[in-house]
């Protein structure tokens, strides 16, 4: 299996405190399959197109704004592999020309099939039901967590990353952090930074990694998949500053919450803090409008 040689740079975020700290920029890994999205999904594809599927066809899931959706369409749409999104939320087949997650997903081919919150909630009931239903279908669970996924965050670490005291990531469904977590040298520590509700996550993370050389903090800021305006003020003091976008759901969350842990002292003097920028910027769009409608201040 060819790897693509990729380099993806570590730039410093000059913060003249105590202790050191970078950042991954694994979004500009590509313009529409970005961050961890790529690698989780690289090997899943890869395994499926060796099998030669005769009728081949990715299916996942995913909620209206999701960064997995927007990346799985863009590889359907690059291979010319149909794609079927399950999306959360029966209302949405009404109304997803308003998404553009939804509409960009579309546009590249994707077709949906909207389901209410309790189907949804039954995800292996309806992946069982889709496999007998296409037979031929690669399904990628949820935030494209599986086993095949966290072999391909392995690539997310190398020479680089290996001096680095403490490895930070934002945690959805677990898969990155537990391939961090598995991947990273003995002496590295992970901090993970719960972004979304999902009650069997820790269990998820430790059947991933074979090690426990991680941390899980939260935070949610206000809740749980929701845009809190504080945070979007520290996103858009972060760009101006630093010249990096972050977004609302995953890294500005973890951005602002590693900002916090540094002025509390978590982190010993003189330590190395790497963060890796997971993508996502797709949802800024997506975001704004939802804070038009509120009357609230956007993402710049
Ligand atoms: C999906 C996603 C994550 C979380 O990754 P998991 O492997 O699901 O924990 C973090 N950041 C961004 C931008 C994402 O799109």
């Amino acid at each position: 299996m060819k790897i693509p040689e990729i380099h993806i740079p570590i730039v410093e975020i000059p913060i003249e405190k105590n202790v050191k700290l970078f950042i991954k920029r694994e979004d500009l890994i590509h313009p529409q399959i970005s961050g961890n999205k790529y690698w989780k999904i690289f090997y899943n594809l890869n395994y499926y197109l060796e099998s030669s599927p005769e009728k081949p066809i990715i299916i996942t899931f995913g909620g209206a704004y999701s960064n997995h959706i927007s990346a799985v369409s863009a590889v359907g749409n690059i291979f010319s592999i149909q794609t079927l999104g399950i999306i959360r939320g029966e209302e949405l087949e009404k109304k997803w020309i308003d998404n553009p997650t939804l509409v960009t997903a579309k546009r590249n081919g994707m077709n949906f099939r909207f389901v209410t919150r309790d189907d949804y909630r039954n995800k292996q009931k309806m992946t069982e039901l889709l496999q007998i239903e296409f037979p031929d279908a690669l399904i990628i669970p949820e935030g494209g967590t599986n086993a095949k996924a966290v072999e391909g965050v392995k690539m997310m670490l190398n020479n680089d990353t290996k001096d680095f005291d403490y490895l930070c990531t934002a945690v959805g469904t677990g898969g990155t952090i537990a391939g961090i977590s598995h991947f990273c040298e003995g002496n590295q520590k992970v901090i993970g930074f719960k972004v979304v509700e999902d009650t069997s996550l820790e269990n998820r993370i430790s059947e991933l990694t074979s090690k426990r050389n991680y941390h899980l903090t939260d935070a949610a800021l206000g809740g749980y998949g929701k845009i809190n305006d504080d945070n979007v003020r520290f996103i858009n003091d972060f760009k101006m500053k630093y010249d990096v976008p972050l977004e609302p759901v995953y890294t500005g969350k973890m951005m602002q919450k590693v900002f916090e842990m540094i002025d509390d002292n978590y982190f010993p003097a003189e330590s190395k803090i790497l963060c890796f920028h997971t993508g996502g910027l797709q949802g800024i769009e997506g975001a704004n409008m939802l804070l038009e409608k509120q009357n609230r201040n956007l993402i710049r």
